[in-house]
């Protein structure tokens, strides 16, 4: 298995289009035309998870956390992001992060941690909006049912929790064939008139080149009519944060329980209790409290995330539980998300977990 195989198929859950912009999720070191027998699964890539990687024999570190954000100037092993890389270049291993493109998946970090918890009916918190588009397009009556297949086959026409969705309308098309065109029906020099198919398909912005390609492909006209057109519609499967329901609703301290055993926490930072039960969970893997008016909107008696700001802590208001469980806790379960991902697709190589705790904050607990 080749490197850029194991990318091309985590690309597919989760698409780099997808990234914050400040992000740098990517192959951050390696040739991607090596084969490779096993992979390492590490929330950050550090000099450490290195080590096990060549103790282990793993060509290829899968971390969530990229291990360079900015732009290098120098590797010259002054600091630990530059040693890290220089030992992973030196040992021939390589790194590819999975960062926010993976917050924001339908399947990812906060997947596992609803799943965690025990939570039902997950939405996602806060939808990206401006990435969808819709496909119009033109097809002669006879050829529709294989340009529509063709679409869906690559993705197109995803709404939620329903696939092959389309919407189509009879009506006909006209053109003239110019001297120099090869026209599939009709003659040239004479103005035809044909039966044709509008075919209208939504799908997120990282299918534009399959979704056109194929078009083309599977049409059976020389030039293919067709628009594109940008959607404001939200895609309700990717974006930032989750929220669900617990089966029955608990009490605040309950919850608060429920939370250290699944996280397996000492500590809890959270906002005065507010004696009212606990039914529906918000929550954001990492740093999530920029999602805190979300979910204070949709009404979620809990809001579980990490790095919350002492100020920020006020914004509760008295109407949500804020719960800080700590950045690295939040996340613990993304590398075992990522070795089932990756276990499910291929099965002739080992997907490890890492077993180093690459948390840099320690708790004192007197
Ligand atoms: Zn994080």
């Amino acid at each position: 298995m080749t490197i850029q195989e194991i990318i091309s198929y985590l690309e597919e859950i989760a698409p780099k289009e997808y990234q914050e912009s400040y992000d740098n999720s990517n192959l951050i070191c390696g040739d991607k035309t090596l084969e490779i027998s096993s992979v390492l699964c590490a929330l950050d890539c550090t000099e450490d998870v290195i080590d096990e990687a060549i103790q282990k024999n793993c060509g290829l570190v899968v971390a969530h956390h990229p291990i360079v954000f900015k732009g290098l100037k120098s590797l010259t092993g002054e600091n630990y992001v530059e040693r890290t890389i220089l030992k992973a270049i030196k040992s021939d291993i390589a790194i590819y992060a999975i960062h926010t493109n993976l917050d924001h998946s339908w399947v990812g970090v906060n997947r596992i941690i609803g799943e965690k918890l025990g939570l039902e009916n997950l939405k996602i918190l806060a939808p990206k909006e401006a990435i969808l588009y819709k496909l119009h397009t033109y097809v002669p009556s006879n050829s529709a049912e294989k340009v529509r297949n063709a679409l869906f086959e690559v993705g197109a026409g995803d709404i939620g929790a329903y696939s092959n969705c389309s919407f189509n309308a009879d009506g006909y098309g006209t053109f003239l064939a110019g001297d120099e065109a090869k026209p599939y029906v009709g003659e040239k020099g004479s103005l035809h008139q044909e039966n044709e198919m509008r075919i209208e398909i939504i799908f997120p912005k990282h299918l534009k080149r399959s979704v056109i390609s194929v078009l083309k492909e599977s049409h059976p006209y020389e030039e293919v009519a067709y628009d594109i057109v940008a959607l404001e519609n939200e895609h309700s499967r990717i974006g930032s944060g989750m929220i669900g329901e617990l089966k029955e609703a608990i009490s605040e301290n309950e919850f608060l329980e429920q939370a250290s055993t699944v996280f397996n926490l000492s500590l809890i930072r959270h906002t005065k209790l507010l004696g009212k039960p606990i039914k529906t969970v918000a929550f954001c893997g990492g740093a999530g409290s920029f999602l805190l008016n979300k979910a204070m909107i949709k009404k979620a008696d809990a809001f579980i995330t990490g790095d919350f700001k002492y100020h920020e802590f006020f914004d509760a208001e008295n109407k949500i539980l804020i719960m800080d469980i700590g950045h690295f806790e939040s996340e613990q379960f993304t590398p075992e998300l990522l070795k089932r991902l990756l276990e499910k697709k291929f099965h002739t190589f080992a997907v490890l977990l890492s077993g180093v705790k690459t948390n840099p904050v320690h708790y004192f607990i007197s």
